[in-house]
Formats: C-alpha cells, sequence, structure tokens
C-alpha cells in the first residue's frame, strides 16, 4: 500500500493520538474500526432498503441509526472517550441484532449474525461487562429462538438446532472472554513491568547525572545543560554569569589531614554552594576533583558578583581548619573566577569555560581566596 495512504489510515484509526499504552491504543484502533464499518454497513441498508426494497420503515431505522454512530463516533474524536464510546458501540450494535434477529430468525438462516455477540460486546468493553452484555443479549436471543421451535419464519427449527445454537454460542462467549482475560492479564503484568522500568531510569538517570559526594549535578550534565542555560539568558536577555571555584591548597591539605577529612571538607564547601545557588536560574555542578562550577542568570551583574563574594566569605567563615595553608588565616578558602557576558549565537561551553578558568587562574596568581570577574558585552 502507498506509504501516504498507510499514514493516513493509522491516523484516522488511532485518533491521531500518540501511543501512551498498549490497551487505549488497541481499543481506540478498534472502536474507530467498528464504527466506520458500521456507518458504511447501514449508509448501505439506508440506501439497499430505500431503492431496492422499498423497505421505507427499514430504510428510516437504517438511517436513525447511521445517525447515531455518526454523533458516537464525533464524539469519540472530540473527547476520546473510550469507555463511553466502547459502550455506546457494543449497545447500537446491539440493539441492530435484536431487531435484525427479531424480524428475520430462522429464515435464511439470519439467527447466524449471533456470533458477532461476543466479539462486540467483550472486545471493547473488556471482560467483566463485555460478558455481561453477551449474556443478557444471548438469553434474550435463546428465548426467541425458543419461542420460534417449529417453523420460525421460513425455516424448521426444533430442539437439536437450539441446543447446538446454545452451545455453540456459549463456547464461542467463553473463548473470546478468556482470550480478552489472557489480553488483560498480560496488559497488567506489562504495566508493572514498564513502571519498575520507570523507576529504574529515573535512578540511573540521577546517577548519571550527579556526583556521589556531594549530590551536585557532575561535568556530564554540566556539558549537556549549559546550551539550554545560554539560549534562556539569550531569550530573557540576561546576563550570564559563569563561575568556576577551585579549594586553595587542596593538596596540602589532604596531604596533611587524609583523604577522609578531604572528601568531608569537599561536602561542607559543596553544601555552601547548593545553599547560595537555590533560585530557579541557578545551577551548580562538581566539574571534578576539587573543582566546581556555578551558572547564574541574572539582569543585575553587581548584584551576582556581590553574592559571590558573599559565597567566597560565607566558605571561609566555615573555619574549616587547614594549617598547611600558605595564606595567612589557617582555614580553608576557595578561589573564583567568574565571566559575565550578554550570551549571543556565539556563546558556548567551552567560550564559558575558558574565560571562567582564565580568570580563576588570575584569582590564584593574585593571591588566592578572592573572586576575579571578567565582563564582557
Ligand atoms: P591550588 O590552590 O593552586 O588550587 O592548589 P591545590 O593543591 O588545591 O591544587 P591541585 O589542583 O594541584 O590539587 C588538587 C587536589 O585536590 C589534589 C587531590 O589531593 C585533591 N582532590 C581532588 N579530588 C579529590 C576528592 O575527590 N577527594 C579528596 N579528598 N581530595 C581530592
Ligand atoms: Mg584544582
Ligand atoms: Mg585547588
Amino acid at each position: 500500500m502507498n506509504l501516504q495512504i498507510k499514514s493516513k489510515v493509522k491516523q484516522i484509526l488511532t485518533s491521531d493520538l500518540p501511543f501512551t499504552d498498549k490497551v487505549s491504543y488497541r481499543k481506540t484502533i478498534l472502536l474507530n474500526t467498528m464504527l466506520l464499518f458500521l456507518l458504511f454497513v447501514l449508509l448501505f441498508l439506508t440506501i439497499f432498503n430505500l431503492i431496492t426494497l422499498h423497505h421505507y420503515t427499514t430504510a428510516l431505522f437504517d438511517f436513525i441509526a447511521f445517525v447515531f454512530t455518526l454523533e458516537i463516533l464525533g464524539d469519540f474524536k472530540r473527547n476520546n472517550n473510550i469507555q463511553r464510546t466502547s459502550i455506546l458501540t457494543s449497545i447500537i450494535i446491539d440493539i441492530l441484532l435484536i431487531l435484525f434477529v427479531s424480524n428475520h430468525g430462522q429464515s435464511h438462516l439470519g439467527i447466524i449474525w449471533l456470533i458477532f455477540v461476543p466479539f462486540v460486546n467483550i472486545l471493547p468493553n473488556g471482560k467483566n461487562i463485555g460478558l455481561t452484555l453477551s449474556i443478557i443479549i444471548y438469553s434474550y436471543f435463546y428465548y426467541l429462538a425458543y419461542e420460534g421451535l417449529g417453523l420460525w419464519n421460513d425455516g424448521y427449527w426444533n430442539y437439536t438446532d437450539l441446543i447446538r445454537l446454545m452451545l455453540s454460542t456459549s463456547i464461542l462467549t467463553a473463548l473470546v472472554y478468556l482470550m480478552e482475560s489472557i489480553s488483560e492479564q498480560a496488559d497488567k503484568e506489562l504495566k508493572k513491568v514498564r513502571m519498575r522500568e520507570k523507576v529504574i531510569m529515573k535512578k540511573l538517570n540521577t546517577q548519571a547525572t550527579t556526583d556521589d559526594l556531594t549530590k551536585m549535578y557532575n561535568r556530564r550534565y554540566f556539558t549537556t545543560i549549559t546550551p539550554s542555560i545560554i539560549n534562556t539568558a539569550r531569550r530573557e536577555n540576561e546576563y550570564l554569569t559563569f563561575f568556576i571555584i577551585d579549594i586553595d591548597f587542596f593538596k596540602n591539605y589532604n596531604d596533611y589531614y587524609g583523604h577522609q577529612a578531604g572528601d568531608e571538607a569537599l561536602q561542607k564547601v559543596a553544601q555552601v554552594l547548593i545553599e547560595f545557588m537555590h533560585r530557579r536560574n541557578d545551577f551548580v555542578f562538581r566539574l571534578g576533583g576539587e573543582e566546581f562550577a556555578g551558572l547564574i542568570n541574572s539582569k543585575n551583574i553587581e548584584q551576582t558578583h556581590r553574592w559571590l563574594t558573599t559565597l567566597l566569605e560565607t566558605v571561609a567563615s566555615l573555619e574549616i581548619e587547614h594549617l598547611k595553608t600558605k595564606l595567612d588565616k589557617k582555614v580553608l578558602t576557595i578561589s573564583c573566577g567568574a565571566f559575565t557576558t550578554k550570551a549571543n549565537k556565539n556563546t558556548n561551553v567551552n567560550i564559558l569555560y575558558k574565560i571562567g578558568d582564565k580568570a580563576l587562574y588570575q584569582a590564584k596568581e593574585s593571591g588566592r581566596n578572592k573572586i576575579v570577574f571578567i565582563n564582557e558585552g
């Protein structure tokens, strides 16, 4: 089949809805197919009864059913209410079957159409409602068939025929019910598996983007998310400040206090960073080792700079003892390089990092425990 036609058919039958779960997908296709087929049959019967058979009352009935079906389909397209559409579709088909078999009964084996009862009721409505509807409809038909023993319409009809009818339709109903039960159970299991997968995916995603020691975003997330932060700054015409922080004389700290104490100090510094960078447009990362980075979007550069200065002072005011620092005050300190820019289409992660790192280098060179700002634009 032509690809374009194929996709058009798919679009009509799936109501052009995105795939969310298998059950709704299956039922949407089933209902659209049933309703479209029904529309076609009813239109044909209306015309046939009107023009060829001159059965005007039947034609009118068929036409009314056609209008109802059209309304059900319209309602389904507008609201996508699967449950309501299922029950209405089954009821309209059941009514048509009842009318047909009541009038034609055994004539030309009209009763054969009864085989569709479990399909049209159980498949769209599920096993419970579907079975109930099937039993109601079949009970009525069995009653009709019982009443029709002997000569029913123009066909002969005896007990054996009745028993055969009851047995075959019951077995068919049981089979459809069984298939639907299996399918519903499989859907349930699949849903459970999906839920478990979702939880695992979320956990893996968190693991992939966060740093174990500090629970901050890691370098990978930094490279992933920064382009969109740059875009936000561009769109909102805000200043973007990128900063790199590096702990002063941290190698000496580790050598003197041990790696474990080093880790604890890293966590304390990280905690200050996290507390300072809590606004919606603030991001902070551990790039690796004792190096951190952050991004701030703001309208006011001075405010951002004051904020970073306070951050630096706050780390020093933790007064984490650092006897091996070469600075006068024997506490753990950090140095920071900050680059503020009006982001444009050339701004990218590499440029931010390069200039931020240059500023950090200057902060280290000029005595540490300080910030060097580089502003552009
Ligand atoms: P500077 O002031 O110039 O930054 O000196 P520094 O000693 O801090 O610089 P350098 O980059 O040479 O040393 C970084 C040290 O950080 C090396 C290592 O001992 C320590 N370090 C890096 N990652 C970790 C970590 O995950 N845990 C601990 N405890 N220490 C780390
Ligand atoms: Mg370093
Ligand atoms: Mg360092």
